[in-house]
Formats: structure tokens, sequence, C-alpha cells
């Protein structure tokens, strides 16, 4: 019954600390939000204690009558949010939901056609060193170098090419949507399944402000933490042809025993995605990137070289080009940092510079809005970005951190915690 605080005030200091952080700076990491309390709660539950290998009605271990109402719970609302006909809600990862999604549809050996790396793709959909780099057989898409979009045409000529047995669409750095019923004729032209893997948009989904790929695709992978704003963990959606597939690939394919905090919470998250005030939060988040957009592409800003890539965006994040800007990704990063602002930098497509460095940065609006930011605040924010990007390393620091602080004291988090 010790309190954490006594029995590792190491520990309880990086808690503490991490809160403070949180509470002091303007979170824009695309893909971090904040958990509600009830999340928190359902995560910091008894429910790390049990172990759950198999599915509900259909475990390994006894005592497992309360956590299949929870796993029962997550399924179904999963199934109802995006009207899915099978949900799989065991992945521990978004990452793992995706080995689980391969592990299912494919052998080793067949052949992948994703979005490169470079161009915004994820690890998981086919980098060199990744699993799925190393098991299959990979082919890849890039942008357009005018436009800086997915054409279809140029999806369609590398899948008639590449001949693959999957077609992913996903992104984890681009600003635009995707049209899944293009990518679905392509697949079916070349004869493969088409996996869409939502990670990142899966909030706007569920909120009906982006179509939904579940009608198009085969199988829909996601994580929970981005602009669902859940706990950190992923989930699966496919037709019932592949539920069985599905299923074995998560376990025993991927992994034993299935976390059933997270579970708990991933019910938790689903529940809220369901309401008002989460289709109000999503509405935000758009609004907001629409606003850094707008303010990104302003004479002064361009006159310093930075840009906003495709000109725009229609989802949650902005990706901002500085190819011809002073400042790499690696020192715009560090100077939001200073002010108070945490964002990454990001590889623009073509980019001259090395992964490390980058020139290009990534700012999302998810977890601003979930702190219940508004039009007046993002243009705010909107502002202080603009500024530091013109003013480069002659930014004065201070006067940013200053207007940083009137807005975060002005929107508390976790109040009382
Ligand atoms: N898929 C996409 C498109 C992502 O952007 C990410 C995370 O960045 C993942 C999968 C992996 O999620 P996780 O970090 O939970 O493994």
């Amino acid at each position: 019954a010790t309190p954490l605080a006594e029995l590792d005030p190491e520990i309880a200091a990086v808690l503490d600390g991490e809160l403070a952080r949180q509470r002091d700076t303007l979170e824009m990491i695309a893909s971090e939000n904040f958990v509600p309390r009830a999340v928190l709660e359902a995560q910091g539950s008894v429910l790390t204690n049990k172990y759950a290998e198999g599915y509900p009605g259909r475990r390994y271990y006894g005592g497992c009558e309360q956590v299949d109402i929870a796993e029962n719970l997550a399924i179904s609302r999963a199934k109802d949010l995006f009207g899915a006909e099978h949900a799989n809600v065991q992945p521990h990862s978004g990452a793992q939901a995706n080995a689980a999604v391969l592990h299912a549809l494919i052998n080793a050996g067949d052949k992948i056609l994703g979005l490169e790396l470079a161009h915004g793709g994820h690890l998981t959909h086919g980098m060199k060193i990744n699993f799925s780099g190393k098991l299959y057989d990979v082919g890849s898409y890039g942008v357009d170098p005018q436009s800086y979009r997915i054409e279809m045409d140029e999806v369609r000529k590398k899948a008639l090419e590449h001949r693959p047995d999957v077609i992913i669409a996903g992104w984890s750095a681009y600003p635009r949507q995707l049209d899944f019923a293009a990518f679905r004729e392509v697949a079916d032209e070349v004869g493969a399944k088409l996996w869409v893997d939502m990670a990142h948009f899966a909030g706007l989904v569920a909120a009906g402000l982006h179509p939904s790929p579940v009608p198009h695709a085969d199988v829909v992978s996601s994580t929970v933490h981005k602009t669902i704003g859940g706990p950190r963990s992923g989930f699966i959606l496919s037709k019932e042809e592949y539920a069985k597939k599905i299923n074995s690939a998560v376990f025993p394919g991927q992994q034993g025993g299935p976390l059933m905090h997270v579970i708990a919470a991933k019910a938790v998250s689903f529940k809220i995605a369901g309401t008002e005030a989460f289709k109000d939060r999503q509405e935000r988040t758009l609004r907001g990137a629409s606003i850094i957009a707008e303010r990104l592409s302003q004479p002064d800003v361009a006159a310093a070289g930075a840009s906003v890539l495709t000109g725009g965006t229609d989802v949650h994040l902005v990706l901002v080009d500085l190819r011809n800007s002073n400042l790499d990704g690696q020192q715009a990063e560090d100077l939001l940092h200073d002010a108070g602002i945490t964002v990454n930098r990001n590889a623009v497509p073509f980019d001259p510079r090395p992964p490390r460095v980058t020139s290009g940065l990534r700012i999302g609006t998810p977890a601003l809005a979930t702190r219940g930011f508004g039009d007046a605040e993002f243009t705010e924010v909107a502002d202080i970005i603009a500024t530091a990007l013109k003013d480069g390393a002659a930014t004065d620091v201070d006067a940013m951190s200053a207007r940083v602080a009137k807005l975060t004291a002005q929107f508390p988090l976790y109040p009382g915690l």
C-alpha cells in the first residue's frame, strides 16, 4: 500500500515533471492527444493484473468473466462507431495491429505496395529494416513532385508494375484525404486486397468529418491514441470473411495476453467517440489545422522561405516545407520547443536533408482541441508559430513564451490531478 512517491520517488518525480510539462506547453505533435480522466482511471486499474489469452467466452485462463464484459463492450462499440462487420481490439499498438493485418492477409515473400516512408508513409508499410520490409516484397508509390498529393494514376501505375497482393492506403504525415473508392478500384484491377491504415485520421472518421475507409477496404487498422484520444494501443476492423484470420493473427500469431486494462480504456474511448462533444472536438481540430495552414501561407512567412505543403490541409495536421528557409527542421523544432510549443520535425517529400535533420515540420491540432482550444486560440498559436518561422534565430523567445503561458493558463489541463 506504499504510495509511489514514497516507494519510488525518482519515478514519482518523472510523473510530476511530465504532468507539469504537458500543462505548461502547447502539445502540437500530430500523433498525440490527452486522454480523459476516465481513460486514465480504466488504464490505471486492477484489470492490469488479469491474464486473458484468447477471446471473450473462449479464454485459456479462468476468472475472465469481468474482463470478457469489457472486451465485448470494446468490440461492439468499435463495430458500431465505424459500421464494421468485425473488430479485434487486442493489438497492443498500431504497429502490432499492422503486423497482424499482413500476417492475416498474406504470406512471407508476398508483395505489398504502400506510400513511401519519405513521403509520409509509416514504418510498417514496408520500411527496409521494419518487419514489413524484411518479410514482404515491397513496392511503393510517392506523392506527385508538383502537387505533393497522392495521385491515383501514379498508384495505379505502381500497382500494375509491382502486382502487389496487398495495397496499403494510409499515412503518418500527409495533409489531405485519400480516395478510398479509387484505391479499391486499383486493388480490384490488380487482384490485390486493400488495407487502410487510418491510425491518424480515425477520430475524424468516427465523427463523420472524413470519408470512411470501412466500406471500401478489406481490412482497416488504427491506433486509439491519435485523433481518437484514447489509450496508446491499436485495433483492427474487417469484413466478416477475414474475422477468423485476423483474430488468429493477433492471438496467438502476434501476442500473448491482451492488456485488459487498456482494452477497458479503449471501450471508454469508443463510447466517448460516439458523443456530440467528441464531434465538436474533431471540428475544432480541423478548423485549428486550417487556421494554422492559412496563417503560415501568408506573404510574411513565405518571404522567410517557409511554405505549407499542398497549400493547406483537409485533416488535423499541417506540413511545413522549410527547404527554402534558413531554419532546418531540427532548428525549427528546437526554436518552438524553447518557446513552449512541441512539434516534430518531419522530412518533406524530396527532402535534401538527412532524416535526423529534415526540412519540414509536422504540426497537429488534436491535443489542443482536446484541451479546449477554439478558433481564437488557434489563431493566436498560428501567429506565434508564424513569428518564429519568420524571425528564425532572431526570435524573441521570451515574448513567445509569454504568449504560450497565457494560453496554457486559460485552459488548465487535468485540474485537480
Ligand atoms: N500506422 C500509422 C499510420 C502511424 O502513423 C502509426 C504511428 O505513428 C502507427 C501505425 C503505429 O502506431 P504505434 O506507434 O502505436 O505502434
